[in-house]
């Protein structure tokens, strides 16, 4: 199996069976963001204790891409400290932004898991926006998160 092929199998497994989908009861802070160039949309609610992400979910439409990034997204920084899933999210961008030229290394791989499946959308600027969206919801409610605890 190719490298693109292993990494399209990812994309779908997380379209088909997204991970922490539906909203919790109990959060610290709720965010909506849309991507209107292709009219993804996602919803997200976190719960912040301690400086870590105790729980996370969303509900979301949209294409593949954005919904499975959202996906994977969420399996990487549940239960993981906020400093961390911002250090992730930072990665993250930069991959998205590298236009393809990224090469991905094994601490890459370690670091991001899943997400590094995405690599081959940064070739396509219009899609750079869909695989975002869910890292961006996540980075602005930890901060609204984080703004109502202090
Ligand atoms: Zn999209």
């Amino acid at each position: 199996m190719s490298m693109d092929s292993m990494y399209q199998q990812i994309i779908l497994d997380h379209y088909k069976n997204p991970q922490h989908r539906g909203l919790p009861e109990n959060f610290d802070a709720e965010v909506h963001h849309v991507n209107p160039t292709c009219g993804d949309e996602v919803t997200l609610r976190v719960r912040v204790t301690d400086g870590t992400i105790a729980e996370l979910g969303w509900e979301g439409e949209g294409c593949s891409i954005s919904q499975a990034s959202t996906s994977v997204m969420s399996d990487l920084v549940v239960g993981k400290p906020i400093s961390n899933a911002l250090e992730l999210q930072q990665k993250f961008l930069e991959l998205m932004q590298s236009r393809g030229t990224a090469e991905i290394t094994d601490a890459d791989e370690e670091l991001l898991e899943d997400a590094v499946a995405f690599e081959g959308v940064s070739k396509y600027p219009a899609r750079v926006k869909c695989a975002l969206l869910g890292w961006m919801a996540m980075k602005s409610a930890v901060a609204d998160a984080e703004g109502e605890q202090s």
